[in-house]
């Protein structure tokens, strides 16, 4: 039997992911082996859940759902395996909601802010920005808990899933929000300012193939508490869109404007459907913000080599966060995302092109996607990586959660 990412082009070595009931089971499995990963909803395009050969390959999804929400406290409790879907629901149903969310509800929490999974909003930042608390078991089964008060917890979220088995985490909440989706085609490629358009609602996305100039599509997602405001440069969407041309719009959330609750809104695809297009690979690179005009004037010039292998490209923003190793960390962000055709050796050379077009601006890729950005270039990119390296050698001395992937991204941390 295989394993693969949801997107197939990964299979694990480790054949069939173990998936304990129990968390008594879970500490003996991982206190029992010298190599484990924990497996999430598999949404990420490498290897960055690949335990190694003769490695452990766990899945959370059969251990309780816990989603335990204090309403007090406007806090919840979450479990490992549970995805944003199941959590946003019954958080909603206590008349709370999360900040924000990500294109999709299918990811589970753990996956995600271990990536630095974000949605859009330039005063909202990644996912992770909304954990406070992070419980762990380690190689040696023991727990430990991190929480905001602790020097260690700028490593403890976005993590690269290089600590231990995240058991849970608590998350903070505010009151549930409505929120519109406002669509609108042809926004043409001058005569309106980068900052203007981003902060034009709550979470703006813009859309292009790159094969003609401008934006084929800008996706304004407005709280109905906050102000509606004028958008004159694109025009009104005239029928239900999709990102990905010639995909069906019954699979988006609802747009023309109807309020709805904040978890049917913010994510871009429903819950019930295949989110994008189901057949792809992905990759994103995240740069300081007020790079971004001339970061799309750098990528216009390679849209030969990027239009053919690329299904829709997304724009969006991330506020600066406090993560070590977010791609967001201390600085705000424009994050340009590439759903490229489902074929790795066509798009090779197109990453490649986008890599070196972005290099001015200091791009940090997104750790869930594919890229090829070299490991010594990584370590510039992220001031606190020797920091985050001393966490690794503190809570798993032995190196059981250190895979291939994160070997790279730490030795690139080594003076
Ligand atoms: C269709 C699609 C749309 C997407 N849209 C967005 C988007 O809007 N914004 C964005 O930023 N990204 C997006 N992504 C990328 C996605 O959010 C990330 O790849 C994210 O990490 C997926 O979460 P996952 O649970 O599937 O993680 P996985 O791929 O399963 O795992 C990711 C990492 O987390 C670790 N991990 C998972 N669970 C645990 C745990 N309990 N304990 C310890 N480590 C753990 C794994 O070992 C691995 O290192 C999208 C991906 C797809 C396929």
């Amino acid at each position: 039997m295989t394993v693969t990412n949801w997107a197939g082009n990964i299979t694990y070595t480790a054949g069939a992911a173990h998936r304990p009931r129990s968390l008594e089971e879970l500490r003996t499995l991982v206190a029992g082996a010298a190599a484990v990963r924990v497996l999430g909803s598999g949404h990420s395009f490498n290897e960055i859940a690949e335990p190694g050969a003769g490695g452990l390959l766990l899945s959370l999804a059969e251990l309780p759902a816990e989603v335990d929400v204090d309403t007090a406290a406007r806090t919840v409790r979450v479990g490992g395996g549970v995805r944003y879907a199941e959590l946003a629901r019954r958080v909603h149903g206590h008349g709370l909601a999360l900040p924000n969310m990500a294109s999709l509800p299918h990811i589970s929490v753990a996956g995600s802010v271990a990536t630095g999974t974000h949605g859009s909003g330039v005063g909202n930042g990644p996912l992770a920005d909304a954990v406070r608390e992070v419980e762990l078991v380690t190689a040696d089964g023991a727990t430990v808990v991190l929480g905001r008060d602790d020097a260690r917890f700028g490593g403890a979220v976005t993590s690269l899933g290089a600590l231990g088995v995240v058991t849970a985490l608590t998350l903070d909440l505010e009151p549930a929000y409505e929120v519109e989706q406002h669509l609108f085609t042809e926004l043409p490629a001058d005569g309106w300012d980068f900052e203007e358009v981003a902060s034009a609602a709550y979470s703006v996305s813009l859309f292009t193939d790159w094969r003609d100039p401008g934006f084929r599509q800008v996706w304004l997602k407005r709280r109905t508490d906050e102000p509606l405001r004028d958008f004159p440069w694109a025009v009104p969407a005239k029928v239900a869109l999709h990102p990905v041309p010639g995909m069906p719009p019954e699979n988006c959330t609802e747009q023309f404007g109807v309020p709805g609750p904040w978890h049917e809104r913010l994510p871009h695809f429903r819950a019930e459907f295949t989110p994008s297009s189901g057949a792809e690979l992905q990759s994103e690179y995240l740069m300081p913000r007020r790079h971004a005009a001339e970061a799309l004037r750098a990528l216009d010039g390679v849209r030969a080599v990027v239009a053919p292998v690329t299904q829709t490209c997304e724009v969006r923003t991330v506020a600066g966060d406090r993560q070590w190793l977010s791609p967001s960390y201390g600085r705000d962000t424009v994050a340009v995302h590439f759903t490229w055709v489902e074929d790795t050796a066509a798009v090779l050379p197109a990453v490649r092109a986008v890599e070196e077009a972005l290099e001015p601006f200091d791009p940090r890729p997104h750790w869930g996607k594919v890229f090829t950005t070299p490991a010594e270039t990584l370590r510039a990119r992220y001031p606190r990586l020797g920091d985050f390296r001393r966490l690794v050698a503190e809570l798993d001395p032995s190196g059981a959660f250190t895979n291939a992937f994160v070997r790279r991204v730490l030795d690139a941390g080594r003076a």
